[in-house]
Formats: structure tokens, C-alpha cells, sequence
């Protein structure tokens, strides 16, 4: 090549490197406030995250300190967690295209439970959930009642969700769990109950008021009992009742997908009605947040139960940001829990009086309720 050709050439080249240098700092300098601002948000993000399980992880432990110190379980009953599904080898699912018949039980491990679930938490209304859901599936009827017909259900649920100011999160959970369930191929229908009045939260009573509520509209023979900010992330957590309680909602977003302590009986739990007679129902004696659930993990340990729960992965949830909008903590509840034995005979479904306010939506019963301390009053024990 004649020298002149090469030197232009190369000046060429050394123009074009220059100028996509110049046009890379000026494009730098042009977005850097944006990349910036994205790196410091990034931290920031990062650091409230860390400060968050910081906090879970302290609560966690302060959880077993206290537990420990008050020795609420004693040595009254020892733990059994032989049937817990987590450490089993996963269960195996029907192969896609397996046939049922509208004469035979629905299986419990159909081919339409295909494992993780996209949790959506953006907020809708509930009339747009409403619309959605019923062009999806005519066939729900009021009340949120719905059940297969290509196969007869294995379990009759009733989906209970105690409930006070949390409207945007019910068409969350609706959106969210309708289409599992039907998935599941189990008959169901949802209960929201929601407490009126002053008194401090009651979730425990509010489960009891729920059951008494639903028995009255359906022969239910499961119940689910429902923190309405939960969200499963696994469709093969199947909300159908067992032999033995059941805890659903076992590994926590934020309590960093662990178990905060073995008694954790909270969130999500499930009963058959013949359990939840037996156990006298949850105790009606715990004003507000915290405690109602230990003390129903005790009174199914007394009545000889073993909790089961959902294999390792398939019991995750995540919950819908909130705080315990105004909801005290109940701090007397680690002495009432000492005492979980012989308040289970006196204080649960038969010491409770109530005066609800049924009104039927399409998708769910609203059971409104005012609660008050003589609404269910504890013998002496
Ligand atoms: C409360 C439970 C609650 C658990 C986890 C305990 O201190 O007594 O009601 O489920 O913490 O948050």
C-alpha cells in the first residue's frame, strides 16, 4: 500500500477513535447525575434492606430469649417433627395430559401445580379483581363459592381472613390466591371478618367468629386460616387439610425465609373442623398483636396433634409491606401462654357471644363484627 493511502488510512482510524472517545465522555457527562443518583439509591436500597433483616434476625433472637426465659413450653409436651415434609424428598406430580374423571376424587398433585409463582403486589380494586376474576370463571358464585366439575373436590375449604384496615390488600390476595385454588381443584370460599369497634385487635376471636359464620352456610369440613398480606410463592402448597394441623406459612420474606422458632404456628395455618373442635378452637383471650397462634400450637400439642408442614420450598411466602397499622403489641401474652392448658377447656368456641353483620360480596362473605372482653368471659380455672 503507497505510504500516503496508510497514513490516511490510520488518521482515519485515529479520527474515528477520537470521536467515539469524545462521544462516550460527553454521554458520560450528559447521564452521569442519573447513574449516579441510581448508585446512591442502589446503597440506599441495599442499606435499608440490611437494616430490615437486621431487625427481623434481633426480633428473632429476642424471640428465643424471652421464649427461654419463660420456659413456656416447658417440658409439658415434647416436639415431634418427624412429620414435617420440609427434609423429605420432593413429592412427585401427575405428568402433564393425565386424565381424571368428574366421577373420581380430584388428585392432590395435579399437573396444574407447576411450583413457583410471580407475586404481584401491585394495588387494584377490588371491583377490577371482581371483574377479572368472574370473566375468567363464571361459575364463582357469590360469596367467593366456587368448585370443580370435572372431578369431585378432596376437601371442602373455607378460607377465613380476620381483617381491619387493610382494604388494599384483600383484591391483593384475591387476584393472587383465587386462581391457586382452582388450580388445586378444591371446593372453596372466602370469610373476611372484620372487627369493629375500639378494642385492640383480636385475630384469634375474629378465627372463631369466621368458623361459627361458615358452618352456618357450608358443611366445610377444612379451614384456612389467613393473614390477608400473605402471599404464596409456590402453587404446590396445597391448601387442603391433612391428618394432622397444618402450618403453611413456614418460610418468611422477612424473616429471611426461616423459621423464626419450631412452635412458629403464624401467618397461614390449617385445620379440619373435627381438629378444630377438638382443640376448643383458638383462644378468644389475646387483645392484640401477638401470642394467639403459640397459644393454638399449644392446645394442638395437648390434644396429642403434630404439626405437619409443606415441603421445603413450597412453603414460601411473601408478605405485603405494611406496619402494625395502630395494632398494639400484646405484651401480657407470654404469661397467659403459661397457662395455655387450662384456659384451653374454658376460653375458645365455647365461651364465645357474638352479634355479626353478614353482607355477601362476589367474591367473598364480609362477617363484620364488634368484639368486646364480655363477649367471651373465662371462668375461673
Ligand atoms: C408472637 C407470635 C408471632 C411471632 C412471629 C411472637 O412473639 O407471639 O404471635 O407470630 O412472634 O412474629
Amino acid at each position: 500500500m503507497p505510504t500516503n493511502l496508510r497514513f490516511r488510512r490510520r488518521s482515519f482510524l485515529g479520527l474515528l477513535f477520537l470521536f467515539s472517545l469524545s462521544t462516550s465522555v460527553l454521554y458520560f457527562i450528559y447521564s452521569a447525575p442519573g447513574i449516579v443518583n441510581e448508585y446512591v439509591f442502589m446503597v440506599q436500597a441495599r442499606g435499608i434492606q440490611i437494616r430490615e433483616n437486621m431487625k427481623n434476625i434481633g426480633a428473632q433472637v429476642l424471640e428465643q430469649v424471652v421464649r427461654g426465659a419463660y420456659s413456656i413450653n416447658g417440658t409439658d409436651y415434647s416436639y415431634d417433627f418427624n412429620v414435617s415434609e420440609s427434609d423429605a424428598p420432593p413429592p412427585t406430580y401427575l405428568p402433564e395430559g393425565f386424565t381424571y374423571l368428574p366421577s373420581q376424587v380430584c388428585p392432590e398433585k395435579l399437573p396444574s401445580m407447576k411450583g413457583r409463582l410471580e407475586v404481584n403486589m401491585s394495588e387494584v380494586s377490588l371491583e377490577e379483581v371482581e371483574r377479572f376474576l368472574l370473566e375468567g370463571e363464571p361459575s364463582i358464585a357469590l360469596g367467593g363459592h366456587w368448585k370443580p366439575e370435572d372431578c369431585l373436590p378432596r376437601w371442602k375449604v373455607a378460607i377465613l381472613i380476620p381483617f381491619r384496615n387493610r382494604l388494599e390488600h384483600l383484591p391483593i390476595l384475591l387476584r393472587h390466591l383465587v386462581p391457586v385454588l382452582q388450580k388445586q381443584r378444591l371446593q372453596f370460599a372466602f370469610y373476611v371478618i372484620e372487627q369493629g369497634g375500639t378494642e385492640p385487635f383480636n385475630r384469634a376471636m375474629l378465627f372463631n367468629v369466621g368458623y361459627k359464620e361458615a358452618m352456618k352456610d357450608l358443611n366445610w369440613d377444612c379451614l384456612i386460616f389467613h393473614d390477608v398480606d400473605h402471599l404464596m410463592e409456590n402453587d404446590r402448597n396445597y391448601y387442603g387439610c391433612t391428618d394432622m394441623p397444618r402450618h403453611f406459612a413456614v418460610r418468611l420474606d422477612k424473616y429471611s425465609y426461616m423459621l423464626p422458632y419450631n412452635e412458629f404456628f403464624g401467618g397461614v395455618s390449617g385445620l379440619t373442623v373435627k381438629q378444630f373442635k377438638k382443640i376448643n378452637g383458638f383462644p378468644n383471650a389475646f387483645w392484640g398483636w401477638g401470642g394467639e397462634d403459640d397459644d393454638l400450637w399449644n392446645r394442638v400439642q395437648y390434644a396429642n396433634y403434630t404439626v405437619s408442614r409443606p415441603h421445603g420450598e413450597h412453603g414460601r411466602y411473601m408478605s405485603i409491606p405494611h406496619h402494625h397499622r395502630g395494632e398494639a403489641q400484646f405484651l401480657g401474652r407470654y404469661s397467659l401462654l403459661r397457662h395455655s392448658r387450662e384456659r384451653q377447656r374454658v376460653d375458645g368456641l365455647n365461651n364465645l357471644n357474638y352479634s355479626p353483620q353478614l353482607s355477601r360480596r362476589p367474591l367473598y362473605t364480609n362477617i363484620t363484627v364488634s368484639l368486646s372482653r364480655k363477649l367471651a368471659p373465662i371462668a375461673d380455672y
